[in-house]
């Protein structure tokens, strides 16, 4: 695919409506491409999720177009499964992808408490432990009877850390960012999914398949990036540059959820709100204009400023 020139996307999860913080993100991601003069890309990310809600696709790109986003492509997750497997089977041959059938309370089981957010390193207890994922399947099966703890009955595909493993990058808004993986994660998850159709797998495939030049996400996914990074390596596939902003969040200082009222798009086009007056509601937030005033996405081209968007999460106290 061609990669020449700016190429962006907007990657919408359908578990749940899209609501403002999502928006904020996508305004943010859809200004820089289109200030660049590049293509947006829409990619569905409806791979199997236990919160994946039916039709939460239609709804979202619905939301999208009526708030004034386009996009040059789109594309959709579930219907890629082949490359993923194909990513996964390159992992395995070069030995860096293996079934672990650990629970999270067994990898708590075997490290000290983590702290409250703290991400929690995977021990490598699976690492030479099955000779394929049939082996790990039926040892989970034969292990979770019922009345055992709430776990999944599918094992995972674990990535072979290499011990040592660091990752540094300069991030286009979080600035440097670093992680010694190795010591931090450990083995990182890769797929819940015999083919390895799963988060981490398909995330970097379709962005180096895309030819996506730069990720613009919130800033909620910068500790997933070190793990990202290094499979790129493996994949011996281009790494885009990132650009994470910051979340939505509830005066609670949580991220912007059901418990903070309903912020979603479709509430707010139900209840009348216009979409320019959400957008201006948002642009004012990213200080793309000084006062806040109902206005359309597109008259916003040319105003996003990296240096103006505040530093910290925005909190959301209901609209003004
Ligand atoms: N689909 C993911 C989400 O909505 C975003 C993944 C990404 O941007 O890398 O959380």
């Amino acid at each position: 695919m061609l990669r020449n020139g700016y190429i962006g996307r907007l990657a919408p999860s359908p578990t749940g409506a899209l609501h403002l913080g999502n928006v904020r993100t996508f305004m943010v991601a859809w200004l820089r491409a289109r200030q660049a003069g590049g293509k947006v890309i829409l990619r569905m990310e409806d791979l199997d999720h236990p919160k994946h809600k039916p039709g939460a696709e239609v709804q979202a790109i619905e939301d999208l177009r009526w708030l004034g986003f386009d996009w040059d492509e789109a594309f959709t997750q579930s219907e890629r499964k082949g490359l993923y497997a194909e990513a996964l089977a390159r992992l395995r041959a070069q030995g860096l992808a293996y079934p672990c059938v650990c629970s999270r309370s067994d990898i708590e089981a075997v490290q000290s408490a983590p702290h409250e957010g703290e991400q929690l390193r995977y021990p490598g207890t699976c690492r030479d432990r099955f000779g394929s994922w049939a082996e790990a399947s039926a040892w989970k099966t034969s292990h979770c009877g019922k009345g055992g703890p709430a776990t999944s009955p599918m094992p995972c595909w674990r990535f072979r850390t290499r011990e040592g493993a660091r990752v540094a990058f300069e991030d286009g808004f979080a600035g440097h960012y670093e992680m010694d993986v190795w010591e931090t994660l450990g083995d990182f998850p890769l797929a819940r999914d015999e083919e390895g159709a799963g988060y981490a797998i398909a995330v970097t495939v379709d962005d180096a398949a895309m030819g996506v030049t730069e990720v613009v996400r919130g800033d909620d996914l910068l500790p997933a990036t070190p793990p990202q990074i290094l499979l790129y390596q493996a994949l011996g596939l281009p790494v885009p540059v990132f650009f994470h902003v910051p979340l939505v969040v509830g005066p609670d200082g949580r991220r912007l959820a059901k418990r903070h009222g309903d912020t979603r798009i479709a509430s707010f086009c139900e209840a009348g709100v216009s979409p320019e007056r959400l957008i201006g509601f948002l642009a004012r937030s990213l200080g793309l204009i000084e006062n806040e005033r109902p206005i359309g996405l597109r008259s916003l081209i040319g105003l996003l400023d990296p240096a103006r968007i505040p530093r910290g999460p925005l909190v959301y106290q209901g609209l003004t």
